[in-house]
């Protein structure tokens, strides 16, 4: 298959700083769009997969998937985009389209295996996947989503990850008018559950380790603010949450949060991948009340959340950053120092 070398940033191994690497791209096929990337954001999960956190990354590791960039070449079938369309490319880039999970729209949990962004299995070319810390990317017309014009088009980069995971749960619990609304973690997901929750009209509560986050989270939407490591305050909001949603990226004790859910009221985790320490099972059964998991959304909830963007004018709030501070943008996610999505300007790669 014809490719070309394209420059990007990756790691070669789990201890190693990112640097620059030259990557095969595919020559478009009949359903393929050519991408030009502008803009690429900084997930936590791109810093989970280049440090092995996840025990499953394959080396290099070029992270990205809050793609943001311009359709420069079209396949001879591709007829949902045209040349110069402002269009975005998420966690995932095919998957099977056949399984009861991709029929229903969910083909993040394709049965067979979502090709996502980086670290799967290349069908094209073999090896694995590279995602968007790249100049240009090649992707399946319908794995590519449009982005509305209206919006910031660096704003709208971590809407395609962060945007949609925290949507997603929001849409799925039906979260509406009136309900008292919890997010955990004001970072990239957290900020953008706050700005969804309250454009829903929920009453919206951050709840967060961080004091010195307060005035922001108001800024971004939430009514009330409540500090995780306050007791007194966690115990005035106790049995009070008609949903929470929990983007600590790490293990931690979700005891202290299903407290504050109110009877049949359900906290949903998108972070902390794996175990959470002991579950007190008398706290979900006094109350029966539940936790649950979500991952990113499907590609058609995905244009929904991004169209919701449009028209409620909503992007994240992001901080640029070139492609060579990479590492100490990684740094600082860490850290919890980000207000609230580092994004990569492509630019600064292409020089
Ligand atoms: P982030 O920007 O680093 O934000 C996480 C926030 O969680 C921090 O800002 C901090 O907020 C809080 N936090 C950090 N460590 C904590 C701890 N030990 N205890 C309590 N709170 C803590 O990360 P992100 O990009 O939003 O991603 C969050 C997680 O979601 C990551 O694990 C990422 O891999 C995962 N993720 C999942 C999906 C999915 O589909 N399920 C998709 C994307 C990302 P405060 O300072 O406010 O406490
Ligand atoms: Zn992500």
């Amino acid at each position: 298959m014809k490719t070309t070398k394209l420059k990007a940033y990756g790691a070669s191994t789990n201890t190693a700083d990112l640097e620059l690497m030259e990557i095969d791209r595919r020559e478009v096929g009949a359903n393929d769009v050519k991408i030009d990337i502008l803009y690429c954001g900084i997930c936590h999960s791109d810093i989970h997969q280049v440090r092995n956190d996840w025990k499953n990354s394959k080396y290099p590791v070029v992270p990205g998937h809050e793609i943001i960039g311009r359709v420069v070449e079209l396949g001879s079938e591709v007829t949902k985009y045209k040349q110069g369309d402002l269009v975005g490319v998420g966690c995932m880039v095919d998957s099977c389209k056949n399984c009861d999970s991709c029929h229903q729209d969910l083909e993040q949990f394709c049965i067979n295996g979502a090709t996502f962004t980086y670290n799967s299995p290349d069908k094209h070319l073999g090896g694995h996947t590279f995602g968007g810390y790249s100049t240009g990317v090649t992707v399946n017309q319908d794995f590519v989503l449009k982005i509305p014009e209206n919006i910031d088009a660096r704003g709208a980069a971590p809407l395609l990850c962060a945007g949609i995971t925290t949507f997603s749960p929001l849409n799925h619990w039906n979260v509406k008018k009136g309900d008292k609304v919890g997010i955990v973690g004001l970072g990239g997901l957290g900020h953008m559950g706050v700005k969804f929750a309250n454009a829903m009209g929920a009453h919206v509560v951050m709840i967060t380790t961080s004091p010195n986050k307060a005035e922001d989270a108001k800024r971004l939407g939430a009514h009330e603010v409540l500090i995780s490591k306050d007791q007194e305050q966690m115990s005035a909001h106790a049995n009070s949450f008609d949903f929470i949603l929990n983007t600590v990226p790490v293990g931690h004790d979700i005891n202290p949060y299903v407290n504050l859910l109110k009877i049949d009221a359900t906290m949903v985790l998108v972070g902390a991948v794996e175990p959470l320490g002991s579950v007190n099972g008398g706290g979900l059964i006094m109350g029966r009340k539940r936790v649950a998991g979500s991952l990113i959304g499907g590609i058609k909830e995905t244009q929904e959340m991004l169209d919701f963007c449009g028209e409620h004018n909503i992007t994240s709030d992001v901080e640029m950053v070139n492609m060579q501070d990479v590492n100490n943008a990684f740094e600082r996610v860490v850290a919890a120092d980000v207000k609230y999505r580092f994004v990569i300007d492509m630019e600064s790669l292409k020089n």
